[in-house]
């Protein structure tokens, strides 16, 4: 007997025996073992999204720490300024290595502020994910919030997952951040002309009820680029620029990032005045 027959007989044998297996398992049972198989794919998504929330908690405290020891650096003064330098380089470097990760894992603009230490240092960030109005300073005034409100059209009670700027019909709207523009849409319902902007770190922005369109999909933008200009195209009933911004798929309140940039690079120049002393 050959190498070949000696292979074929097992592959038979092993056949036979996988048959007889399969009848003997009834269709009832071959149920409960994918019942069980889907339980144990639920418990390790389920303990997959704990685990992600233990890590942003310590990140979080992890950032926190390295925020308050460049605080505590920062009010020192010695008289060996290299070795100062040298140590808040350090520091810096410490955040920047984990940053990436931080931002794209956070749900919302709150962990942004906690990071305003390493802003005031690095204020460029700043201009990769929302972080600006992007509407004219002092041309427009916010009519309607994030969260539930009354419909003006339906006069129903409806979660509203934007912000609503009113502004003069022709107003131009800017891009709050550097990206890529993913959606370009012209419509005369719902969001009316519309354009969504993909952001770094998981940060996406849209831009409602537009009345013109001045960029095209695969557009990349900068911050504070003209996209277009405010209109009451689509649901709308008057001249607003409908605003959103989301993060990693999920619709967050815009408003803690209207002031951000403005903020922390008055911060920002405060310190270099200072330094400059
Ligand atoms: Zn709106």
């Amino acid at each position: 007997m050959n190498y070949f027959e000696t292979a074929n007989k097992f592959g038979k044998k092993v056949r036979e025996i996988g048959s007889l297996i399969v009848s003997e398992i009834s269709r009832k049972e071959l149920m409960h073992i994918g019942i069980i198989a889907l339980l144990c794919i639920f418990y390790v998504i389920g303990n997959g999204f704990k685990f992600s929330e233990a890590t942003l908690s310590t990140d979080a405290a992890s950032m926190k720490d390295y925020q308050q020891r460049l605080n505590t650096h920062l009010k020192i003064s010695v008289a060996d300024s290299a070795l100062v330098d040298k140590e808040r380089e350090h520091l810096l470097m410490a955040i920047e290595e984990r940053l990436g990760v931080y931002l794209h894992r956070i749900p919302d603009f709150t962990y942004v502020l906690d990071l305003r230490t390493y802003l005031k240092h690095r204020p460029e960030i700043l201009h990769q994910f929302p972080s600006c109005v992007p509407l004219e300073k002092g041309g427009y005034a916010l009519s309607s919030s994030y969260g539930i409100r009354m419909h003006p059209i339906s006069k129903k009670e409806k979660n509203h997952f934007g912000v609503d700027l009113a502004a003069p019909l022709g107003n131009p709207v800017y891009a709050s951040a550097i990206g890529t523009v993913t959606k370009v849409v012209l419509s005369s319902k719902g969001y009316g002309n519309h354009i969504i902007i993909k952001h770094r770190f998981g940060f996406e922005t849209l831009y409602g009820h537009l009345n013109e369109i001045l960029v095209k999909k695969g557009q990349a933008v900068t911050q504070h680029e003209l996209l277009g200009h405010v209109g009451s195209s689509g649901n709308s009933t008057g001249f607003h620029l409908h605003y959103e911004v989301w993060k990693n798929g999920i619709k967050i309140d815009p408003r803690p990032s209207f002031n951000l940039k403005k903020t922390i690079y008055t911060e920002a120049l405060a310190i270099k005045t200072k330094e400059m002393d």
